[in-house]
C-alpha cells in the first residue's frame, strides 16, 4: 500500500484515538506524517509508533485555536519534508453534558476555539502551500453531532456544524485549485475523547458491555448535572457497537486518495448507520 509514497501529511490531535489511527495509516501507506498536537508525550509516542513501523514521522506541538502555532506546524511540514500534501485537521474536544442555558462562556468559547477556529485556522495556514504546490487534499473531523443536534451538548454540535458549512464553504472557494476539501462525521467512537466524558474503560469488557455502560453513566451524569435532563431518548447506533478509532482512519485516507478525486465539500458520515436513522 503506497497511495501517498513520498507525500507529506499533517495530522492534527494525531497523539491519541483518532488522529493516532490516521497519522499510522497515512505512514503506512507512504506519507512522511507531521504528528501535531498539544500532547507532547502523546505525539512522540504517535511518533515512535510510526518509526517502529518502518515509517517517517515528526511531532510538532500546536495549539490550533492559536494561529501563530498552527502557521509554525506548517512551517514544519515543509521545512522538514519539502511540501504539504494532505492534511487531517482533527484536534478537538468534548464537554460534558450541559443544557444551553448552564453553559459558561469561557467553555462555550473553548470549544469553539478549538473545534471550530482551530480548523479554519489549519486550513487558513494550509491552503497558500498547497495551491502554490499546484492542489492537496483537506479532511477535516466533524461528528456526528455535526449533521443532528444533541440534546446537552449545544456547543459542541454547533461547533461540529460549523464544521460541515466550513468545510462546503472551502471545498468551493478551492474547487479549481486542486484542492479538494472534505469532512469526515464519526459516530461514537473509542478513544480518550468517549473515556473522558463517557467513562468507558477500553479494554475492560465486551464492545456491547462498554456501550452499556457508557451510556448509563452518561445517564447518570447528566442526572447529577441536571436533574431535569432526561438523556433516555439518545440516538441508539444501529449497528450497535462504537467504531475503532481506524474504521474512521480508513474513510478519511478514502478521501484524500485519488479514488476520491471527483468528491469534494462532502461530509462522510462514519457511523454505524446513525445518520441514516
Ligand atoms: P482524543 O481525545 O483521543 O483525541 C483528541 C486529540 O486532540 C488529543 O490528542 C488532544 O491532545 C488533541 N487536542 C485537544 N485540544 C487541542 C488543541 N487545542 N490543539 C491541538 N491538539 C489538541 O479524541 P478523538 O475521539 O480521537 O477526537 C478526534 C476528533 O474526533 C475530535 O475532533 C472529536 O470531536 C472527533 N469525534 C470523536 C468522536 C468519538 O466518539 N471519539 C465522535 C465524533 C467526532
Amino acid at each position: 500500500m503506497n497511495e501517498f509514497e513520498g507525500e507529506t501529511a499533517v495530522v492534527t490531535g494525531a497523539s491519541s484515538g483518532i488522529g493516532r489511527a490516521s497519522a499510522l495509516r497515512f505512514a503506512e501507506e507512504g506519507a512522511n506524517v507531521v504528528v501535531a498536537d498539544v500532547d507532547a508525550d502523546g505525539g512522540r509516542e504517535t511518533v515512535e509508533l510510526i518509526e517502529d513501523a518502518g515509517g517517517d514521522a515528526t511531532f510538532a506541538e500546536v495549539d490550533v485555536s492559536d494561529t501563530a502555532s498552527v502557521e509554525r506546524m506548517v512551517e514544519v511540514a515543509v521545512e522538514t519534508y519539502g511540501s504539504l500534501d494532505i492534511a487531517h485537521n482533527n484536534a478537538g474536544i468534548l464537554t460534558g453534558f450541559v443544557e444551553t442555558t448552564g453553559i459558561e462562556e469561557a467553555q462555550w468559547d473553548r470549544i469553539v476555539d478549538i473545534n471550530l477556529k482551530g480548523v479554519w485556522a489549519c486550513m487558513k495556514a494550509e491552503l497558500p502551500v498547497m495551491v502554490e504546490e499546484g492542489g492537496g487534499r483537506i479532511v477535516n473531523t466533524a461528528s456526528e453531532a455535526g449533521l443532528v443536534g444533541i440534546g446537552g451538548l449545544s456547543s459542541y454540535s454547533a461547533s461540529k456544524h460549523g464544521v460541515v458549512g466550513l468545510t462546503k464553504s472551502v471545498a468551493l472557494e478551492y474547487a479549481t485549485r486542486g484542492v479538494r476539501v472534505n469532512a469526515v462525521a464519526p459516530g461514537p467512537t473509542e478513544t480518550n475523547i468517549q473515556s473522558g466524558v463517557l467513562g468507558s474503560t477500553p479494554g475492560s469488557s465486551s464492545l456491547l458491555d462498554r456501550i452499556r455502560t457508557a451510556v448509563e453513566l452518561l445517564r447518570m451524569t447528566v442526572r447529577t448535572l441536571r436533574a431535569d435532563y432526561d438523556t433516555s431518548a439518545m440516538r441508539e447506533v444501529p449497528m450497535d457497537r462504537i467504531a475503532d478509532p481506524e474504521e474512521i482512519a480508513g474513510p478519511v485516507a478514502f478521501l484524500c486518495s485519488d479514488d476520491a478525486s471527483y468528491i469534494t465539500g462532502q461530509t462522510l458520515a462514519v457511523d454505524g448507520g446513525q445518520a441514516a436513522d
